[in-house]
């Protein structure tokens, strides 16, 4: 049996980059850009005010106090949008709201609570004072924003291998770019194997159970940034499982779920075998033992050969999702061109004793909970692999090194982290 490193080596090495599409910004979260984007327009493309004032010439207010304030005829009021006409020349002021360009003339801004500019005004009267009474002196370029300040025409803002996040689809917003090339999301087909499945929305009958790694496993790839590729379920029988693989074979992975293991029925690693390239079966892991991995033979849409990346999944409901975290997601996002392919970790004081005697190593469900400037974990009860339940209060995995034996409370662990603190179900 191989190693968790091996294993995950072989399904890296067995995918690449994918090609390069363009998108709509909004569709784009999440994705990798693909091109270097240099700024068309200075962001802000003026001078303007970074406060609710008066724009002044700074000489003007030398000297101002709350008791010898410096008096300015106001000549005009100018809004965020809006360019003054007007000139402010010695003696004057333009009362200015964030945002409005400087006008010609002023070279700061003394924002309102720094004046007599009267409070609770009508708004809707849109009086601009005669004069205004000016308590504290500006200096040049005091509340100004100048042209360029954020990004410079000619910049390169955005780089190829950035990660657009809403800061960089902000970014790309703010240079009037509406589309972005970037690394297309892989498609990931799934099909849950099992005579005992049961679609939703359909009643149960005996000895049957709902259908739902199919679920869990397509709201991984959804979330991890992939698109899920829905096929539904295959029977227990070559026939029905081959119809299905039919579906798949535009994908660019194929996801199985369950007939990995020793059972009569267990199907899908045979076929692997005989109909395509079996690189490896079992990984010394727990849960998730059965996991299969090869490239199951298929055609392009034009009907040329090629081969597609097949994890067949254990079928047990935390087996294929543990197993998808530590081995689909890094593939997954290799596909999707990013470079930092590790889940976060963290160092835990672990709160339960865990015993394990078989060489493999284990990742436990647990409750991972700062505390006093520490993380603590334990474990989310009982460990069967059949348990969803166990996966749902867990936010984190907690590593039990194979070659280790055992873990004592109290000792320091390895967490791996599936989500932080904020999304656990506790
Ligand atoms: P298998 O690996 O096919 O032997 O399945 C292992 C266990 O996981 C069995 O108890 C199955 O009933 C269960 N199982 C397999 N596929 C699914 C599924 N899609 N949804 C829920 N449970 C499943
Ligand atoms: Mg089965």
């Amino acid at each position: 049996m191989i190693s968790v490193e091996e294993a995950l080596q072989k399904i890296l090495d067995a995918v690449t980059v994918l090609d390069v599409e363009t998108v709509p910004i909004m569709d784009s979260q999440g994705q990798v850009l693909a091109e270097d984007i240099i700024s068309g327009i200075n962001v802000p493309p003026l001078d303007n005010s970074s406060m609710d004032g008066y724009a002044v010439r700074s000489a003007d207010t030398t000297g101002a106090t709350q008791n010898t304030p410096k008096t300015l005829n106001v000549i005009d009021t100018v809004i965020a949008g809006s360019i003054s006409k007007n000139e402010v020349t010695p003696g004057t002021a333009i009362r200015i709201m964030t945002g409005a360009p400087i006008p010609s003339g002023a070279d700061s801004v003394v924002q309102f609570e720094n004046t007599d500019d009267p409070k609770n005004k009508d708004v809707s009267l849109n009086q601009t004072p005669a004069q205004v009474n000016v308590f504290t002196p500006v200096i040049p370029g005091q509340n100004i924003r100048y042209a360029g300040e954020d990004i410079k025409k000619g910049a390169l803002t955005l780089k190829k291998g950035m990660v657009m996040r809403p800061a960089e689809i902000g970014l790309a917003a703010s240079m009037g770019r509406s589309q972005v090339k970037v690394i297309r999301r892989p498609v990931i087909a799934v099909i849950s194997t099992g005579n005992e499945l049961t679609e939703l929305d359909t009643p149960l009958s005996p000895g049957k159970i709902y259908n739902s790694n199919s679920y869990s496993i397509s709201s991984l790839v959804k979330r991890y940034g992939g698109i899920p590729k829905m096929i539904g379920i295959a029977r227990d029988d070559e026939k029905d499982l081959l119809s299905k693989l039919k579906q798949a074979q535009d994908a660019d992975m194929l996801l199985t779920t369950g007939g990995v293991s020793m059972g009569d029925y267990d199907m899908v690693k045979d076929i692997l075998a005989r109909d395509g390239e079996m690189i490896f079966w079992k990984v010394r892991v727990k849960p998730g033992k059965p996991l299969a991995f090869g490239k199951i033979k298929s055609k392009d849409k034009d009907g040329n050969p090629r081969a597609i990346p097949h994890l067949g999944l254990p079928g047990n409901v935390t087996s294929c999702m543990v197993s998808f975290e530590l081995f689909v997601r890094p593939a997954l996002l290799k596909m999707l061109g990013k470079k930092n392919l590790a889940k976060p970790t963290v160092s835990a004081i672990i709160e339960d004793t865990v015993k394990n005697n078989d060489g493999r190593r284990v990742y436990s469900r647990a409750i991972i909970e700062k505390r006093n400037g520490n993380y603590y974990a334990h474990l989310t009860g009982p460990q069967s692999s059949g348990m969803i339940t166990s996966m749902s209060m867990a936010n984190g995995l907690v590593i039990i090194p194979e070659d280790n034996g055992s873990i004592n409370k109290g000792d320091t662990v390895q967490a791996l982290m599936l989500d932080w603190n904020e999304e656990v179900n506790i």
